[in-house]
């Protein structure tokens, strides 16, 4: 599971350090330099020729200050450099380096659609010592994090897995979805059960929580007992919803990194 290094402490100012690390964004794609996949250093940094406010402080990590950047979307690579979707980069890249790009890729996101004051379009500037972009009308803009719930319903020792009608073909996952204004994790848990697979569940109980970049979800997920129902797929979201129980073969899954994954892992039907 993707999670930040214990050796990261974050920043919200720069400070000088022996080496420097930006994770540069253009839309959804990091500029990495092929084949070794490295990041662009203090000298690579320069020479992109970037204002100021494009670059944030990320944190510090191992010794080294990293910063997040956002570059227009016509911006070209030279010198080696190319550009890579940050989902691709899952498996290719160290994992603490992976989840520091993620946190990166939020912060670079959130100052390039926060430069404009949304309520009076003036332009933003960034408040000193916060995460936070200002406005002179007092408006304050923080990063947009989304919470969401994931859910694995068991019954017995077999679990409910589903395939969203947007995942590629033959891959299973729990059930996941965005909570409301209004609602509780736990609301949300029951809500989104029941609209796509049709089921009641009870003792819900917390497993762990995972910041998902893409682009700024925080993933929380549990484990359910089945209350009872019978399993029907709302076919819009959900394509197909299976128990698989002890000696079934189990279908293709999330990725190891994750916590869809691990949740699964941890409870898998035992003989
Ligand atoms: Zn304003």
């Amino acid at each position: 599971m993707i999670a930040t290094p214990a050796s990261f402490t974050p920043l919200l100012q720069p400070i000088d350090a022996a080496q420097t690390r930006t994770f540069a964004f253009r839309g959804n794609e990091i500029l990495v330099r092929e084949p070794e996949l490295a990041f662009p250093d203090a000298q690579a940094t320069a020479a992109l020729g970037l204002a100021e406010a494009r670059l944030l402080p990320v944190g510090l990590h191992d010794g080294v200050y990293c910063q997040a950047a956002w570059l227009e979307k016509d911006f070209q690579p030279r010198d080696g450099f190319a550009f890579r979707g940050l989902r691709s980069l899952f498996g290719s890249l160290d994992e603490a380096l992976l989840a520091i790009a993620g946190r990166a890729f939020q912060v670079a996101d959130w100052a390039r659609t926060h430069r404009y004051c949304g309520v009076c379009a003036r332009p933003m500037r960034r408040e000193p010592g916060e995460r936070a972009m200002k406005c002179e009308c007092g408006h304050v803009a923080y990063p947009r994090i989304s919470p969401a719930m994931m859910v694995l319903v068991k019954r017995g020792e077999a679990i409910l897995l589903a395939r969203n009608v947007a995942a590629p073909p033959g891959r299973f996952s729990a059930l996941a979805g965005f909570i409301e204004p209004g609602e509780s994790v736990e609301d949300a848990i029951h809500r989104e059960v029941r609209e796509e697979v049709g089921i009641e569940v009870k003792d819900l109980r917390y497993f762990a929580s995972q910041s998902w970049p893409f682009p700024g979800s925080l993933m929380l997920a549990f484990t359910a007992e089945y209350a009872g129902g019978e399993v029907k797929p709302d076919t819009t979201e959900i394509a197909e919803a299976r128990w698989f129980g002890p000696g079934d073969a189990l279908p293709q899954l999330s990725p190891s990194q994750s916590i869809s994954r691990a949740l699964i892992d941890a409870n898998l039907p035992r003989r």
